[in-house]
């Protein structure tokens, strides 16, 4: 195995990729170990990202993370990671072979939104189109005035609703049959002007005036439908050293971005925050410079 890295990133989107921008122009040896699945990577066109008036699409903001990275000297890693364990060194990631040993360890790995039933074909290009969208935070402004429906269970999609409700007046919110709904949460909805449909949506379809769903027995088309079916959180390696998690399972963290595992940080939607792009960018550069100054505590780091 190569020699020891100051710090193993784990995950190569916003927050992985501003980290090893970062920890390569403090001189210290980074490697990102990435499979591949940012959450950027479906953004087909951001239009709050600050320094982009005209948007710019995820993978190519990707691509120039990337490039910037590896302009400092930053080692990438395209392979996923399995398995975290604690070394002598300080840990030791393996994959399907081993990738690395590092002091310090970054964990950047993010979530996954759960779909709702839809082809991965209708769903690309429903994505593409901004007839799907997962982000009302991202991209509220884009839906303004439109004829929007959100998916969801419970408590949840009535807060994505009411939250969209400041650029629409035309929502529906769509929920499951068994899923509970309160009184007072029905009585909120009627108030702000909430259609809400309660049937199982599927059969999603594209068309020329926007997508189509069924629900129960009904046909119904949306100019965009937002799913608020919560997320799968990638904070398995963290869990699985002992690191404190949430009740939802992101993982917990300092004001410096660190686990409660000596060496190892976590940094992005893996941990509780506003899952944007900002945020993530944000978090790693304070969980970088944090790398710094601890490996620097344990040995001063000179030129
Ligand atoms: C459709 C859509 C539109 C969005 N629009 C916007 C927008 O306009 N503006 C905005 O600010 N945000 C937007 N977001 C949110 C934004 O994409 C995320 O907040 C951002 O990508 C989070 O960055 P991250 O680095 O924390 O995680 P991610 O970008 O998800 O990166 C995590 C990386 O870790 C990798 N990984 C996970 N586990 C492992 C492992 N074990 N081994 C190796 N690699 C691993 C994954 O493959 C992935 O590449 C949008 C999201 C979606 C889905």
């Amino acid at each position: 195995m190569a020699k020891t890295l100051d710090c193993l990133i784990i995950g190569g989107g916003p927050a992985g990729l501003t980290a090893a921008i970062y920890l390569a122009r403090f001189h210290l040896s980074v490697a990102v170990a990435d499979d591949g699945n940012s959450r950027a990577r479906q953004i087909p066109c951001t239009h709050n990202q600050a320094g982009f008036p005209d948007g710019i699409a995820g993978v190519d903001l990707l691509n120039r993370m990337r490039d910037h990275a590896l302009k400092y000297g930053a080692s990438l890693i395209g392979a996923r990671v399995d398995g975290l364990a604690v070394s002598a060194a300080g840990f030791e990631a393996r994959g399907r072979e081993s990738i690395a040993c590092a002091r310090t360890v970054l964990l950047a790995t993010g979530v996954t939104n759960r779909r709702p039933e839809i082809s991965e074909a209708t769903h690309a290009e429903a994505l593409r189109e901004g007839r799907l969208r997962y982000c009302p935070v991202c991209d509220g402004f884009e839906v303004t005035d439109q004829n929007v429906a959100v998916i969801g269970r419970g408590p949840r999609a009535l807060t994505e609703c009411t939250f969209l409700r400041s650029f629409t007046v035309r929502i529906t919110l769509i929920i499951e049959e068994d899923s509970a709904m309160a009184a007072q949460d029905i009585d909120r909805a009627r108030a702000l002007g909430i259609a809400i449909v309660r049937g199982y949506p599927s059969d999603f379809a594209l068309g020329s005036t926007g997508i189509h769903v069924t629900v129960g027995q009904r046909r119904m088309t949306f100019d965009t439908v937002y799913p608020a079916l919560g997320s799968e959180i990638h904070s398995e390696l963290a869990g699985a050293l002992g690191a404190d998690l949430t009740d939802e399972g992101c993982i917990k963290v300092d004001a410096h971005q660190r686990t409660s595992i000596r060496g190892l940080y976590a940094a992005g939607d893996v941990v509780v925050g506003l899952d944007q792009i900002s945020h993530a960018m944000g978090e790693a550069g304070v969980a970088a410079t944090t790398i710094r100054n601890d490996l620097a505590a344990a040995a001063p780091i000179l030129r």
